[in-house]
């Protein structure tokens, strides 16, 4: 029912950014090699999202907005999905709950067909000529939840929010080429041809690209690759550590911290490296009870991995001497 997606949508989608987060997350899901995000006043006006995935059937297109209709099965990749009930196929309804949306979808080599919603009610579903691929656009989002949109920030600060989760989506994703546009105005490309030295130069400078250095740790539970700073090359604030797990983007402060102290004293109070960091996991060592929207997670195992993540950073920037407390 309508009531019980709005219910959903209230627990999952808080922002713009939420939207923003679970269209980008398809569109991965589908394959998508290149990923064109545009937004209007901060999202409130419009959200558009446009992919070159799979595609979704004509005749699935009414299905993928009905509650728990998901497509995907259990992936290793599908960290939340495989250890939660979470929010499996709830995305779409949820948001079409408390928006208008319209979506234009086709397969390869297959007619495509448009599907327009407004606050869960279907409207309108046609044929339409489409490329491969999806094409999403979300209007008015909590136009009939106005409890929602008292609880929003500025909209400079939903705006910053979307900016940085496309960023470190991109980070997370070096192999699709991200570009995201606000108010017609472009934010941010990236080229998606799998470096992720150069994403990281795209979003945080060019000086800050070349002074990063590679990093790559296993042990038989975890294998960590990515990227960190020289120590010499410093920001005031943990925000430009990013975490994933099996490609997906996550918080842990944790693991954050591990990070931190692998460069011992060779940082000056006050001042955090930038990294990228991806682990790779068997979902398995993730807790259940995590909650979907919210990227934290819990680990099994963490006080090995986080061991891991410190010797593994004070090896890279040449602090041997560094014992991490296991
Ligand atoms: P979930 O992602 O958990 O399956 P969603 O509500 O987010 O649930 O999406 C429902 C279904 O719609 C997906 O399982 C998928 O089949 C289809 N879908 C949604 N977005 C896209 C997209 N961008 N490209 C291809 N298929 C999509
Ligand atoms: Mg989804």
């Amino acid at each position: 029912t309508v009531l019980a997606d709005q219910i959903a949508a209230g627990e999952v989608i808080e922002r713009p950014a939420s939207v923003v987060k679970e269209l980008v997350e398809n569109a991965i899901d589908a394959h998508s090699t290149r990923i064109d995000i545009m937004v209007e006043e901060a999202g409130l006006q419009e959200i558009r999202i446009i992919d070159n995935g799979d595609g979704i059937a004509s005749d699935e297109l009414a299905i993928a907005f009905r509650r728990h209709a998901t497509s995907k099965i259990q992936t290793r990749r599908d960290l939340f999905r495989v250890q939660t009930m979470g929010f499996r196929g709830e995305a779409l309804p949820s948001i079409a709950s408390i928006a208008d949306v319209e979506l234009v979808s086709a397969q390869a080599n297959q007619a495509g067909a448009m599907i327009h919603l407004r606050g869960g009610e279907v409207l309108a579903t046609q044929a339409a000529s489409a490329r491969p691929g999806t094409d999403i656009t979300v209007r008015d989002l909590f136009y009939n939840t106005p409890a929602r949109l008292k609880y929003l920030k500025s909209p400079r600060t939903e705006l910053s929010k979307i900016t940085d989760l496309v960023n470190r989506l991109a980070l997370a994703e070096p192999g699709i080429a991200f570009s995201l546009h606000h108010d017609g105005k472009e934010v941010f490309r990236t080229v998606g041809n799998g470096n992720l030295q150069q994403v990281l130069a795209t979003i945080y400078g060019t000086k800050a690209g070349q002074k990063m250095l590679p990093l790559a740790a296993s042990d038989p539970d975890f294998k960590i690759t990515g990227l960190v700073s020289l120590p010499e090359l410093t920001r005031a604030g943990r925000n430009y550590v990013t975490l994933t797990i099996n490609q997906r983007y996550i918080r842990s402060f944790p693991l954050t911290k591990a990070l931190i102290a692998g460069y011992g004293s060779k940082l000056m109070v006050g001042r955090y490296p930038i990294a990228v960091l991806n682990i790779e996991l068997d979902p398995i060592l993730v807790d259940v009870n995590v909650h979907p929207a919210k990227r934290e997670v819990r680990l099994s195992k963490e006080e090995q991995l986080t061991a891991l993540i410190t010797t593994a950073v004070a090896e890279v920037i040449g602090q041997q001497n560094l014992i991490p407390d296991v």
